[in-house]
């Protein structure tokens, strides 16, 4: 059988191909590409002539059985998205979940991704965090998913378009409070930028001056003082004091 390869891509500057990314693409049989145009452009950079196909939101289910036939026919398959990892905010997952229940091979490149190079210069807590990803856009949905992670003690990740992120970030402020955040701007590309602050700092900062593509970091929740008082403790230790 042949073997599914997951193949991350550059999320800005090209330099952040990884040399045994090129080579599995330039070996493979087939590139099951989210974006076949897109990834050309890719493919014509690094003078790599491998076919694709495309497999995307929309023909996920149609293309899993087909993808599968070629995989136990032998030929391997590299899957790629637009940007970054495979699977990560983009398609992918099905594909995996249907070539492990039939018993494929699946081999994971590194390489780049959003999430973590935004974590590990966001100066908060690089563990434990949680990726969340995308809120939902409908309100009562993302009042529901935001209530729930406010309790959580980790950093939690999110991405989201310029278009709505003062508007996020204002959602995420009503149920969170004023914590910490940190908006990565424009990774690995030039105009490369963190903006670090309260999320009210941050929702000015983004209602005049958001372009290009940003991952939100927002600190956790702190750890909740101890529910059982210890006043009775302190009466009892002050009335030994008084006693003498
Ligand atoms: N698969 C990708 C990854 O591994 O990071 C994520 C793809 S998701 C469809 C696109 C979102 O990722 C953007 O809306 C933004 O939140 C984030 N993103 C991607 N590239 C970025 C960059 N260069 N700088 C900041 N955020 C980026």
């Amino acid at each position: 059988t042949g073997t599914l390869y997951l193949v991350p891509t550059p999320i800005g500057n090209l330099d952040d191909m990884t040399m045994r990314a090129v080579k599995t693409l330039q070996s493979v049989d087939l590139i099951a590409a989210e974006d076949t145009r897109n990834t050309q452009k890719l493919l014509n950079h690094f003078e790599i002539t491998t076919k694709q196909i495309s497999f995307h939101e929309h023909n996920t289910q149609q293309r899993i059985p087909e993808l599968l036939a070629k995989l136990r026919d032998g030929l391997s398959i590299a899957q790629v998205s637009d940007a970054g990892m495979p699977s990560i905010s983009d398609p992918g997952k099905e594909l995996v979940q249907a070539a492990i229940a039939a018993d494929l091979p699946v081999v994971p490149l590194p390489g780049a991704n959003a999430a973590t190079t935004a974590l590990i210069a966001s100066g908060l807590a690089p563990q434990p965090f949680m990726f969340y990803g995308f809120l939902p856009r409908k309100a009562s949905e993302q009042t529901k998913v935001l209530t729930a992670l406010a309790q959580q003690e980790q950093t939690v990740i999110f991405y989201e378009s310029p278009y709505r992120l003062a508007k996020t970030l204002t959602a995420i402020q009503a149920v969170f409070g004023d914590r910490q955040a940190t908006l990565a701007r424009e990774l690995t590309k030039l105009h490369e930028e963190f903006i670090r602050g309260s999320l009210s700092e941050l929702i000015t900062w983004a209602a005049a001056s958001a372009r290009g593509e940003f991952v939100v970091m927002v600190a956790g929740a702190q750890p909740q003082p101890p529910v059982v008082s210890d006043e009775p403790l302190k009466a009892q230790v002050a009335a030994r004091i008084a006693q003498g």
